[in-house]
């Protein structure tokens, strides 16, 4: 059994991330937790579910409220260290996020943002947002996954590698070439992703749909502390992460 904090060090320590990033959150604490419910999305009706199921607590992905809601647009920023690791000048990557990091800072002063963790509240259950540090566990697997691909591999070869993940196999989804051909060279890659939102049109909108990939690593880790995860997708997939290559 796990306390919220230690829910939250275990997803800091798989990300390699030093402290809890603007978009994730404790928003209820707790004790003692077995049964979790988890969803990429929270609302109230997500919380009655818990309830429903019996269980002792909530992790959310994407921000249920609280300041993971209402400053999380601040990992936008992220997008700029990704840009100068994969080569692009500090200032051409600063210019490029300019224009939608403004629209999400803008975006997000009407939300309501005390409705979900106040109801959690009300219904004495654990609530935590873990977004970021998921999306980041997610994106070292894929780096980890693609690393042995030589340098003539070609785009299709590369799909197919980031594909063999039995959470792209069992999606519904298919990861699609947007852009040019899959026979060329894949060249030098490049995977974005754990900064919030996708970049948008200056920046990248190839946007891997890996929201699973980290939280299955997390959920697995978690299960090792007595944790028994009821998720609401049955794209979880306990004790069958092995990749085919
Ligand atoms: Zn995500």
């Amino acid at each position: 059994m796990l306390d919220t904090q230690q829910i939250m060090k275990t997803a800091l320590k798989l990300a390699q991330f030093n402290s809890i990033p603007a978009d994730s959150e404790i928003h209820v604490k707790g004790r003692k937790l077995r049964r979790v419910l988890v969803s990429i999305d929270v609302g109230v009706s997500e919380l009655l579910l818990a309830r429903n199921l019996n269980c002792d607590g909530v992790i959310a992905h994407h921000p249920a409220g609280g300041k993971a809601q209402l400053e999380g647009y601040k990992v936008f920023l992220r997008h700029i260290d990704q840009m100068k690791a994969a080569g692009v000048p500090s200032e051409v990557a600063r210019q490029a996020v300019k224009k939608k990091y403004r629209v999400l800072d803008i975006q997000h002063h009407p939300e309501n943002y005390d409705q979900v963790p106040n109801a959690a509240k009300k219904l004495g259950l654990p609530l935590v947002t873990i977004h970021s540090p998921c999306d980041e566990i997610g994106r070292r697997v894929i780096v980890q996954a693609i690393r042995g691909l030589d340098e003539d591999a070609t785009v299709r070869q590369l799909v197919s590698r980031i594909g063999a993940f039995p959470e792209f196999r069992r999606a519904e989804t298919r990861i699609e070439v947007r852009l040019g051909s899959p026979n060329r060279k894949a060249g030098k890659v490049a995977i974005s992703h754990a900064c919030y939102t996708n970049g948008g049109y200056d920046v990248a909108k190839a946007y891997i749909a890996s929201d699973w990939l980290g939280i299955n690593r997390l959920l697995r880790e978690l299960e090792k502390n007595g944790i028994e995860p009821v998720t609401t997708t049955d794209l979880y997939t306990p004790g069958r992460m092995s990749v085919r290559q």
